[in-house]
């Protein structure tokens, strides 16, 4: 396989989001053969889904990797596990920690553990929005101008999360 760039959603709502989000992007760089090479602020938004949870904290990551996709995912996996992560059955329930593939290069792919670009980009804006301000000229393959997606939200609620230096 050779270097990919690939952009990583981080999500929590459990246990200190704040911390699980920022440990996570740290975490990503003991993957093999990966490097985080950006990273986003953090972001607040409302669950989706089951709306008796708190709120999220999300963020977006590039790295580059040599691993393939289905190798990079079991690697997250091992982060989510680690994170404690528990999977109740419930679709889109709290978490203390979530991450999913959002863009891998240029690759268009829909297996049975894969679907890339994640199938929820396009709604999210808790993905677009920070994904925007990585590479704001980003192209999501098959979907179009990051920038024209996020136009073409009907609303949106987000708050960016200040750090000390603005
Ligand atoms: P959503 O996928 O709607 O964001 P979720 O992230 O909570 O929901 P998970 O329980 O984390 O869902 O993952 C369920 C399955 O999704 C995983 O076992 C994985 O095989 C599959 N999956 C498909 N495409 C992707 C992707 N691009 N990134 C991560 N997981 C994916
Ligand atoms: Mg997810
Ligand atoms: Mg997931």
């Amino acid at each position: 396989m050779h270097e990919v760039e690939a952009y990583i959603g981080l999500g929590s709502n459990l246990s200190d989001p704040q911390v699980q989000v920022s440990s996570a992007m740290q975490e990503l760089n003991s993957i093999p053969e990966t490097n985080v090479l950006k990273v986003s602020s953090l972001y607040i938004s409302k669950p989706m889904g089951p709306s008796d949870q708190p709120d999220y904290v999300n963020a977006v990551a590039k790295i580059s990797t040599n691993l393939s996709p289905e190798r990079l995912l079991v690697e997250l996996q091992g982060i989510e596990q680690s994170h404690r992560r528990q999977r109740n059955g419930q679709r889109w329930g709290p978490r203390t920690l979530d991450l999913d593939i959002i863009l891998f290069g240029d690759i268009q792919m829909d297996s049975k553990t894969l679907q890339i670009p994640h199938y929820g980009v396009t709604e999210r804006e808790f993905v677009l929005i920070p994904l925007q301000e990585l590479q704001a000229d980003l192209i999501i393959p098959g979907k179009g101008e990051v920038e024209e997606l996020i136009a073409e939200l009907p609303s949106y609620e987000l708050s960016r999360i200040e750090n000390i230096n603005g």
